[in-house]
């Protein structure tokens, strides 16, 4: 089985995970969590959502979780923002990058901002703008990458498509999104072998949901291809609107796998299993987490 040496991960939790949870979230404990995730060794951070707060009031606070968090030297700190004025409030709060999202297909798009495609890539240029006067680097998350739900399956050149209008936009990353649970495994290693091939220069990261229990089988998929950035959030936090329902897949499940498969993250998975206990006591909610309950393959049963 062909397997890279090591991958490169972007931890979720405290931003698309936490965003679902309908009770606010104290800043105090969005920054417990985030300092003890910048000491799992996770070189990406997603921390915080410049977006309007009566979209979503659980991430209202931003500005003071960055103010709060004690930066570890190394690791990026990210925000997601939906347009120029959230682009200008990430910089002045301190994000090392900003992340900007579009939908692959026309009607989730449509139905999430009420426009095209085009036309909401179109409008990231005063992103682009802003974060270029400030010096910090913008990647490009593209929903529906491996489905729909309006549309059902999303054609690979039309995700060739969005790659390259936003890569020529400036973006010096992309995340392909399933967003909702979508993926398969072979498809995953189609499109990815497809696109790989195509944008040999552009860092691909693929963040992939677990709603119907595919997520490790795509993320093994795309790791025999050679795809080596996955998104993932500690104890299984967030990505799908159904309450109770797994959505984004989980951060210390995917470390044990590939540490069991020999792949190298980086990341201390006791620390990132001590994160999936804290994420789930500020949720209040029994995480998706296996590695949490089952333990670890390595914790061997030592009174027999
Ligand atoms: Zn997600």
């Amino acid at each position: 089985m062909y397997l890279p040496e090591s991958v490169i991960i972007c931890e979720q939790g405290a931003r698309d995970g936490i965003q679902t949870v309908p009770e606010f979230i104290p800043t105090a404990k969005k920054i417990e969590l985030i300092n003890a995730l910048s000491e799992t060794g996770a070189p990406f951070i997603e921390v915080a959502s410049f977006v309007n707060p009566r979209v979503i009031p659980q991430l209202r606070d931003g500005r003071e979780v960055l103010a709060g968090i004690v930066k570890r030297p190394g690791v990026k700190y990210i925000g997601v923002v939906p347009n120029a004025e959230g682009a200008r409030r990430a910089a002045e709060a301190g994000c090392d990058e900003i992340g900007i999202f579009f939908s692959a297909s026309d009607s989730h798009n449509r139905h999430n901002v009420n426009m095209s495609t085009e036309d909401s890539i179109r409008g990231l240029a005063g992103v682009m703008d802003i974060s270029r006067d400030a010096g910090i680097p913008v990647y490009a998350g593209i929903a529906t990458c491996f489905g729909c739900p309006y549309e059902g399956d999303v054609p690979p050149k039309r995700v060739a498509w969005a790659i390259e209008s936003v890569v020529k936009m400036g973006a010096y990353r992309v995340v392909l999104g399933d967003t909702t649970g979508m993926a398969n495994p072979r498809q995953v290693e189609e499109l990815m072998s497809f696109l790989l091939q195509r944008f040999p220069d552009t860092p691909i990261n693929i963040h992939i949901h677990d709603n119907r229990g595919m997520g490790l089988a795509c993320i093994l998929a795309a790791l025999q291809v050679g795809v080596t950035r996955f998104d993932s959030s500690v104890g299984g936090l967030g990505g799908s609107p159904t309450p109770g329902a797994m959505g984004n897949v989980c951060s210390e499940d995917l470390v044990h796998m590939l540490h069991e498969l020999g792949v190298e993250t980086g990341m201390d998975l006791d620390k990132l299993i001590a994160c999936a206990r804290i994420a789930g006591e500020l949720t209040g909610r029994s995480t998706h987490s296996h590695v949490l309950k089952a333990g670890k393959r390595s914790d061997l049963v030592r009174s027999c």
